[in-house]
């Protein structure tokens, strides 16, 4: 939980953001939450009313702190999403809970942003909306809850020995071998890109950047150098820009044992974004 706080502070001290540049979300209004989540399961989040099972799969204890905590975040994401829809990029400095169902949490991850941001996008009349998540775990909650919805593409790329044990099927799947390397990941990482941007031509992207992809994660069983998941954003963005198109960015997981390399691996998506975009 730290890395958000550092990450902000670090942004702001090494002059890659400016304060000014900084939003700061209310939380996210029910309406927005009922696009995608099944009105039993947020009041049941409300109260608090989980049972232990609910609640150990969470990965959290419950409180109103931590449900406040989501619906900010959930927020971050949507205006990141309408910033994206304009043609820009925007990044929410936490976000990216992929893991989180229609009608349950899982996995630190109670709702899911990356749909509800996709949802209210086509409320606001786009139809073709890719959601590419390169966090190192699949994206099973964003594939369960757009798998009927064909102006959504979903690309994951992820470790296929890692959690989740079931995967529900992206529009788009690349599962990868224990230790894959910058080298075969950016490979292929090259073909999923093209094929999302020439096959479905999407009209924004909502980017799960995840940085649990390197070789140094406790949870990850890849090995990317911090070199090979910077190019790893550089791709993403250079292909957002190619296309004309903004993005939106959620952060996603990382659980290097040295807190100061899961800071460093997510300022270098910033720094990318801010290269790229100006
Ligand atoms: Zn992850």
């Amino acid at each position: 939980m730290a890395k958000y706080e550092l990450l902000r502070q670090q942004l702001q001290y090494e002059g890659i953001m400016e304060p000014a540049q900084f939003f700061a979300p209310n939380a996210i209004e029910e309406h927005n939450l009922l696009r995608v989540h099944d009105s039993k399961y947020l009041n049941k989040l409300e109260a608090g009313s989980w049972s232990r099972q609910e609640e150990r799969r969470s990965g959290f204890p419950w409180s109103l702190a931590l449900i406040d905590r989501e619906k900010t975040i959930m927020e971050g994401t949507r205006l990141c999403g309408i910033e994206a829809a304009r043609g820009g990029i925007a990044l929410n400095i936490a976000g990216g809970t992929h893991h989180a169902f229609k009608d349950r949490a899982e996995g630190f991850c109670l709702l899911n942003d990356l749909a509800i941001t996709a949802y209210d996008l086509l409320d606001r009349g786009m139809d073709r909306i890719a959601i590419i998540d390169l966090d190192v775990h699949q994206g099973n909650g964003t594939a369960q809850i757009t798998a009927q919805e064909d102006r959504i593409f979903t690309l994951s790329m992820h470790g296929e020995h890692n959690y989740p044990l079931h995967k529900p099927q992206s529009s788009l799947d690349i599962p990868l071998p224990d230790g894959t390397g910058d080298l075969d990941y950016l490979n292929r990482l090259d073909h999923a890109l093209h094929r999302v941007m020439t096959e479905f031509q999407p009209q924004v992207v909502l980017y799960q950047c995840g940085v649990d992809v390197l070789a140094t994660d406790k949870l990850g069983r890849l090995a990317l150098t911090i070199e090979g998941c910077r190019t790893r954003d550089e791709m993403v963005f250079q292909a957002c820009k190619d296309a004309s198109i903004g993005v939106a960015c959620a952060m996603g997981g990382g659980y290097s044992q040295n807190i100061s390399t899961i800071v460093k691996a997510h300022m270098n998506t910033f720094k990318v974004a801010r290269d790229i975009w100006t």
